[in-house]
């Protein structure tokens, strides 16, 4: 999944993988995940989380290449916040041919930026569970608590607007070329992450029902 910040990428994943058996592997919920059990690679990728910058990409590599050798992720995954870089892209297709895999596609979800500041000021993260709500558009029944695992919910620290911004101009810089890098393989799909979230995965089942007939 590709796609600036606040796009809708970890609410497509999750519900992509629940609908197709695959496991859901985010970049970024794995680090908040280190960085709260204070493990080595979480307080080494912490001060970058915080200032909004991309946490070195051989941490980052090593990490997705132990997730992704997970027994839950054989009957495949959606990746979210991974690629980000195109030399973590080219690290990507390495590990893919060394375990004899391959990407069916690259989605990605355009979103406006005045949008996205809007949908990431409201937006509420469960620490325990990683679901994602949004004050206006996609609340939790009970105020401030989860639905799937009743934990508090939380905003990240890094949706302050000074973080948001600096975010937002780092995807501009390092993550945007990737567009380029995978329309040239032929991967690239491109979704209008605005039309609402049931809309968007209903544009993404056609997508992935159109690369599974093909195989
Ligand atoms: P996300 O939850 O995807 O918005 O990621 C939150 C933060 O984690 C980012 O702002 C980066 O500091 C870091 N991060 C997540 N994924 C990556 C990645 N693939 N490469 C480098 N840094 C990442």
């Amino acid at each position: 999944m590709l796609g600036p910040p606040g796009a809708g990428k970890g609410t497509q994943a999750s519900a992509m993988a629940r609908r197709w058996g695959m496991a859901h592997i985010s970049s970024g919920d794995l680090l908040r995940d280190n960085v709260r059990e204070d493990t080595g690679l979480g307080r080494r990728a912490r001060p970058y989380m915080e200032r909004g910058e991309l946490v070195p990409d051989q941490l980052i590599l090593d990490m997705m290449a132990e997730r992704m050798a997970q027994p839950d992720a054989r009957a495949g995954f959606v990746l979210d916040g991974f690629p980000r870089t195109v030399a973590q892209a080219e690290a990507l297709d390495g590990l893919l041919h060394r375990t004899r895999q391959e990407l069916d596609g690259v989605i990605y979800l355009g979103v406006p930026e005045e949008e996205i500041l809007r949908r990431l000021s409201g937006r509420l993260t469960c620490p325990q569970c990683h679901t994602i709500y949004q004050v206006d558009t996609m609340p939790p029944k009970v105020k401030g608590t989860c639905d799937k695992c009743g934990s508090a919910l939380e905003q990240r620290g890094d949706e302050q607007p000074e973080v948001v911004r600096k975010r937002l101009r780092v995807y501009e810089e390092q993550t945007a070329p990737l567009l380029a890098y995978y329309q040239s393989k032929g991967l690239l799909r491109e979704i209008d992450g605005t039309i609402g979230v049931e809309r968007v995965l209903e544009a993404i089942s056609r997508l992935v029902q159109g690369a599974r007939e093909a195989v």
